[in-house]
Formats: structure tokens, C-alpha cells, sequence
């Protein structure tokens, strides 16, 4: 069983079939709808055989001999709208049920365990418990210390974490040599046939 309703979720759901899984249920306490995963994602996972149980929260897990057997689940239905702009799931009177599985992967977010990896030192963090760093070049509280990636933005993306990487380089290059001008990032002069800098103008409407 996977539990949460995002891509990673997906991910593991289908990489569990593909390392051998007889059977591999993606448990999710919304309906398809609110899935924050994308469509085509859960579609192929879907084709590949990835079923799904919506509406349904894992409360406690069930135990023989010391390993997983089953989880008891909680219906879910659907409250009113939360500032994600997705209706809230709310615990269904009509009770739980219990799945069987003998292993569970949670993908419901991820978070980070500062005294891991801080090593003694303190750093701030930021509102939502990530590490609090100058977004122009990713230092954060300790002069010496850059960051970036998932551990300041929370879940993202490879993209976003190697932009970051790229930005915390030339902050650690201004740190230690005084300069941090990356080559690319130097203005350049493009040549068009058009003043991108122009104020746009109306042109003919349709018909
Ligand atoms: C299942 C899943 C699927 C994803 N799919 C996509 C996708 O399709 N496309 C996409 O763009 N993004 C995807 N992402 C998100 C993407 O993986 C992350 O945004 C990205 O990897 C963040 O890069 P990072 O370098 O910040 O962190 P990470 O890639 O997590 O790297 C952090 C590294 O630090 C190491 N580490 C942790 N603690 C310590 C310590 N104390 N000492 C030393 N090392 C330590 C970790 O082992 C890890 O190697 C996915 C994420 C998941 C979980």
C-alpha cells in the first residue's frame, strides 16, 4: 500500500509493481479529483495496474508476529473548501475497514530534520520549517553557510534545486573571492527585429 495522492506517490506506486509487487493499492483520503499528481500520471499508473482506494486514511496498522499484515482504514468524505482551494476530508460515520498489506510507503511530504544535518550548528528556518536563506544567493543565518534545494523550499523540483545550486556557486564565489559573477549570467545584447523594450500597442481586433 502507498499512502498520499502526489506524484511521489504515484512513483513509488508504480516502481513497487515494477520491483516485483503481486499487488500495489495507492490509498489516498480525497477523491481522484483533488490528487495533486498529474492526470497523465495516474492514468499510466492506472494502465500498468496500480489500483486505487479513494476516501480512505490509514488509521492503525495491523500486526502478526511482529510485520505488517493489514491497515485499518478510515472512510473519508469531503468537507468544505481549504485554502488550497480543495475540499477537506472528513472522517465518515459510516467507519473503517481494513486492508490487507504487508508493506506501506508513506508519501504524504517530507520534512526536514534540522538537527541531522546542521551538525550543531544553528540556522534559522524559515515559516514553513525549511532552512531560511537570501534568496538572491542562498546564504543563510551563518554567513558560511549556503543552501538550497528541497531543504529551503520545501518538496519542488530537480530544475528548481539545481537553479538554487547555481545561485548558492556564485554567492559562494562573491563570499570567498569577493566576486560572483557567473559567465552566462552576464547581460547580453539580443539581437531582434523588434524593441522588446517597447510599449505594446492595440492592434486589429478579430473580423
Ligand atoms: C518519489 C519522488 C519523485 C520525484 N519526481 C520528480 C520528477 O519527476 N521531476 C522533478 O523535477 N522532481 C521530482 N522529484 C523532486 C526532486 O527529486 C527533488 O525536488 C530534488 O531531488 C531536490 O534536490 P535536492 O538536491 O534539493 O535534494 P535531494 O535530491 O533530496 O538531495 C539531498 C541529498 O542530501 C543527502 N543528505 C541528507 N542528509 C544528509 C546529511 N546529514 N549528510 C549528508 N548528506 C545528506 C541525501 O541523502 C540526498 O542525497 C521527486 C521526488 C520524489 C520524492
Amino acid at each position: 500500500m502507498v499512502v498520499g495522492g502526489g506524484n511521489a506517490a504515484i512513483d513509488a506506486a508504480r516502481t513497487a509493481l515494477r520491483l516485483g509487487a503481486s499487488s500495489v493499492t495507492v490509498a489516498y483520503r480525497r477523491t481522484r479529483a483533488e490528487m495533486p499528481a498529474y492526470r497523465e500520471e495516474v492514468e499510466e499508473a492506472e494502465r500498468e495496474g496500480v489500483k486505487f482506494q479513494f476516501l480512505a486514511a490509514p488509521v492503525e496498522l495491523v500486526l502478526e508476529k511482529g510485520k505488517l499484515a493489514a491497515v485499518k482504514m478510515q472512510r473519508m468524505g469531503l468537507g468544505d473548501f481549504d485554502r488550497t482551494g480543495r475540499r477537506k476530508p472528513v472522517a465518515d460515520p459510516n467507519g473503517e475497514f481494513v486492508m490487507p498489506a504487508d508493506q506501506l510507503i508513506a508519501a504524504v511530504g517530507q520534512a526536514l530534520q534540522p538537527n541531522e544535518i546542521f551538525n550543531g550548528v544553528s540556522l534559522k528556518l524559515n515559516e514553513r520549517e525549511f532552512i531560511a536563506v537570501n534568496p538572491v544567493n542562498g546564504q543563510a543565518s551563518e554567513e558560511w553557510v549556503f543552501a538550497g534545494g528541497d531543504a529551503v523550499s520545501g518538496p519542488s523540483s530537480v530544475i528548481e534545486a539545481i537553479a538554487a545550486g547555481e545561485k548558492a556557486a556564485s554567492g559562494m564565489h562573491a563570499f570567498l573571492a569577493g566576486k560572483g559573477e557567473i559567465p552566462w549570467h552576464a547581460p547580453r545584447t539580443v539581437d531582434t527585429f523588434f524593441d522588446p523594450d517597447a510599449d505594446p500597442v492595440v492592434g486589429p481586433g478579430p473580423g
